[in-house]
């Protein structure tokens, strides 16, 4: 640990432990947004391979890739990137090409994950990898394992997985509970890895930025390219300061922030935004985020329950609405946008969008304007009319979109960055190039913090604002 400490110190960058918390990564420095505060190489990674989409182990390419033909499980676009995975894949090929075909389709990404973890640690004791400052065993036996939080049902289901890696690695000397420990460790520590747009790829482990502790409203952002994790400051953050990431979608309401991070990392945030839980302008936010609409359709007052809890009561303007109307609606968009995700899993986007629409039609009816689940509905849309070159709905989507990001996505958030981007393209597609400049604009501010500016994807953004900025001037003149 000390080692990692003066490397970090290097950085601007210490670790502190404090009671409540545990570590914290604290700056010795300052730094200016979209400055780079850390940057790590996972230490074990898997794509999130499946029957649909298969990806290169190593760049996570998913085109022109090939199988491994000893194994014929795992993938490489070429011969660099097997290469640079020869030494660990090497011995995990010869464990998984013993396994029979029905045993091969237990190796999910987690099992694999974990296989690979076993296998990096076995290499490294016999220097076959060679370890590094930020990149060795220990620091994953670092790691928190909340183990004595987890249920009996969820420790039955590790102790079984546990075993499977047994059965794939067949060593003599497997110690079964500090595999199923080290699965808890990954289910709190490890991260999705994305795409530029926020595309989830694969997953990886990362244990100097699993020092990062969460907060609702953090000062970075946790971004990838490929695979390296990169955090990056968002707002300025002065010498001493506790650096802090999201680790879960920041938009929901207090109360679903908690609970998630209750369920999936064990323990109860205390930042700024949720020690207002229970305050008035919290209860406020809730009811407009995930809450309803008041019946009268010229009034954009929020809902409240009434006290004995029987009906919903407009904090505007007073008017009552039953909780049986609400109940209606809300069964009927249900199983409405339930039809439609299997007629999208068919690849049906035409009867899909159709449903999808009438769905956001009830909802408008049922929800706030700036509700998050009308947000999702039009999200879904975005999507699908994207699929279907539909570009003047994509767009009304889209713009329908934004007021809701910039009232949950506050700041840089990269959401809102690329909801701009998705945005000005649209708009330059459809010709109209004065409104795509400021779009385009708008999302270089967001996404130049969150994003850097040397990856490709922010090469292709800054182009567009080009084209269109040349595009405007030709039209300008005479
Ligand atoms: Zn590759
Ligand atoms: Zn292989
Ligand atoms: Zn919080
Ligand atoms: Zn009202």
């Amino acid at each position: 640990m000390e080692k990692l400490q003066s490397s970090l110190s290097e950085r601007g960058l210490s670790v502190s432990h404090l009671p409540d918390k545990g570590r914290c990564l604290f700056t010795t420095k300052d730094f200016c947004p979209g400055e780079m505060i850390m940057s790590q190489e996972p230490y074990v990674s898997v794509p999130n391979n499946s029957s649909v989409v298969s990806r290169c182990e190593v760049c996570f390419a998913s085109r022109n890739i090939k199988k491994c033909a000893a194994c014929h499980v795992v993938w490489y676009c070429g011969s660099t990137c097997q290469k640079s995975d020869w030494k660990l894949h090497r011995v995990e090929c010869r464990a998984i090409s013993k396994l029979e075909k029905e045993r091969q389709k237990s190796l999910t990404p987690s099992i694999r994950l974990m296989v690979k973890l076993c296998l990096r640690r076995k290499l490294e004791v016999e220097k076959v990898i060679p370890t590094a400052v930020t990149d060795n065993y220990e620091l994953v036996e670092a790691l928190v394992s909340h183990m004595a939080d987890i249920d009996e049902k969820q420790l039955v289901l590790y102790a079984q997985m546990a075993n499977l890696v047994n059965i794939i690695l067949k060593w003599h000397d497997t110690n079964l509970k500090e595999i199923a420990e080290n699965f808890s460790k990954l289910a709190c520590n490890a991260h999705t890895i994305c795409d530029s747009e926020l595309r989830p790829l694969g997953t990886g482990l990362y244990p100097v930025i699993s020092i990062i502790n969460h907060s609702c409203l953090p000062n970075s952002v946790l971004l990838f390219e490929g695979q390296t994790a990169v955090v990056r400051a968002v707002l300025h953050i002065p010498k001493g300061t506790e650096v802090s990431i999201s680790y879960i979608e920041t938009a929901g309401s207090t109360m679903t922030r908690q609970k998630a991070l209750k369920e999936q990392y064990f323990f109860s945030c205390a930042c700024p935004r949720c020690i207002k839980l229970g305050k008035s302008d919290d209860i406020q936010d809730s009811a407009i985020l995930e809450g309803y609409r008041c019946k009268d359709d010229t009034c954009n007052g929020f809902l409240l329950l009434d006290s004995d809890g029987k009906a919903f009561i407009c904090q505007q303007c007073g008017l009552v609405r039953s909780k049986e109307d609400i109940k209606k609606i809300a069964s009927e968009v249900k199983s409405m946008s339930d039809k439609a995700s299997v007629l999208l899993n068919s690849g049906n986007y035409e009867e899909a969008s159709l449903l999808w629409k009438t769905a956001e039609k009830l909802q408008v009816k049922l929800c706030h304007p700036t509700s998050l689940v009308l947000m999702q509905t039009r999200e879904s849309l975005l999507k699908i009319f994207m699929e279907l070159k539909a570009w003047k709905e994509a767009l009304t989507c889209c713009r329908l979109t934004i007021p809701v990001y910039e009232r949950v996505y506050p700041g840089c958030h990269p959401n809102l960055g690329l909801q701009y981007y998705t945005c000005g393209k649209l708009e330059w597609l459809l010709g109209d190039t004065e409104n795509s400049i400021k779009s385009f604009t708008k999302a270089l501010d967001i996404l130049r913090i969150t994003h850097g500016t040397n990856t490709p994807f922010m090469k292709e953004l800054l182009i567009k604002l080009e084209e269109a900025r040349a595009e405007a001037s030709f039209k300008l003149k005479p």
